[in-house]
């Protein structure tokens, strides 16, 4: 069901750590960002010091993981993993702070989603590489401060705006990540498909990236299933015809809309001629909740230009028309 959706699935972790690349030279697009994380990665290691706190921004599934574990690999430095929703007290970042070694890379996912008291301690932490532990309660309470050893902090972040700007600031490199674009996306399912060893051919890669909605996490599980199908259906080999047929049977359209997607595109244009609608009207249309067709469906749909979200509802594009094969009515504008 959720084939195109970016996020992580919780049984795909496995899957997926086995087709991250492991080094710079190895991670495919992104070349500005690539190029700087790479300069700023050498200079560390020439004057042999601890990287600056890095901060990478961007949609899910587009490498922010990937980044920080290729960052701890170039720096032969090992790495902690967390992220912002498991560290509920200041006192659990207190043991994991405590607990690094010199020079070790902190990934800290979801960043945004911290508690204040945490950030609060992060702050200090980031700065001057010290905690203070208070110890008792009231107004007999003391903070102890407690050196810690010298780490560079990756947070990773859906949304660099989401971030208070004090925390923001004490990030030596920040990276926004893009969309990737299809020639990158070919490259990625053509690396991963030899890390499967699956026969992929160069029009069946072609045709994946295609419907991968610029997206290396959507990509590789597409080919994942694909590969099962060409395993079960046919000979093992990924043609462009039998990545037709697996992706249609998965119903992934040619520009990489699900089923949710086309049905909300189609109750726009042709229970509501397109709209404007509201969103709970359109959702209830389909038969789902609002907050699904919200997070899920639009981002994809608004980004793309088939949806747009203007203040009297939802409206439909002409390229939504045009990509359900509607005619919109004549009056239609947008
Ligand atoms: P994020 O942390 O941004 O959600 P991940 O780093 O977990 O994304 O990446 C999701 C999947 O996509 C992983 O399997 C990863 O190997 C793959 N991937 C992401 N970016 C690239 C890239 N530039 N080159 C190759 N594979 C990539």
């Amino acid at each position: 069901e959720a084939l195109v959706r970016p996020d992580a699935q919780a049984d795909e972790r496995a899957a997926e750590s086995a087709l991250r690349p492991h080094d710079l030279a190895a991670f495919r697009g992104q070349p500005r960002v690539s190029e700087q994380l790479g300069l700023l990665l050498t200079a560390a290691r020439q004057r042999g010091s601890v990287p600056d706190h890095v901060l990478l921004s961007g949609p899910p599934g587009l490498g922010k993981t990937t980044l920080a574990m290729i960052i701890a690999a170039e720096m032969s430095a090992p790495l902690r993993i967390s992220s912002g929703p498991a560290i509920q007290h200041a006192g659990d970042l207190a043991a994991i702070l405590s607990g690094l070694s010199e020079g070790e890379v902190f990934f800290l996912d979801e960043i945004h989603r911290m508690s204040r008291p945490a950030e609060e301690m992060l702050y200090l932490a980031m700065e001057d590489f010290r905690v203070d532990v208070v110890v008792g309660k009231g107004p007999g309470a003391t903070a102890i401060p407690l050196e810690i050893p010298r780490f560079t902090l990756v947070g990773a972040t859906t949304r660099a705006g989401l971030l208070p700007g004090p925390l923001r600031d004490r990030f030596g490199f920040t990276a926004q990540l893009e969309f990737y674009d299809a020639a990158d996306l070919e490259h990625i399912v053509r690396r991963s498909a030899g890390v499967l060893g699956a026969d992929l051919s160069d029009d069946g890669a072609a045709e994946i990236a295609r419907r991968s909605r610029g997206t290396p996490r959507i990509a590789n599980r597409l080919l994942r299933r694909v590969r099962d199908f060409a395993q079960v259906r046919a000979d093992g080999r990924i043609t462009l015809d039998l990545a037709h047929r697996a992706l249609d049977l998965f119903e992934v359209d040619a520009i990489g809309l699900d089923r949710l997607d086309r049905a909300v595109l189609t109750a726009l244009c042709r229970r509501f001629g397109g709209g404007p609608v509201g969103l709970s009207t359109l959702a209830i249309s389909v038969g789902e909740e609002t907050e699904t067709v919200e997070e899920v469906a639009e981002p994809f749909l608004v980004r793309e230009g088939f949806m747009m979200r203007t203040p009297r509802g939802r409206v439909a594009t002409r390229a939504a028309w045009s990509h359900l094969g509607l005619t919109p009515p004549t009056a239609t504008t947008a």
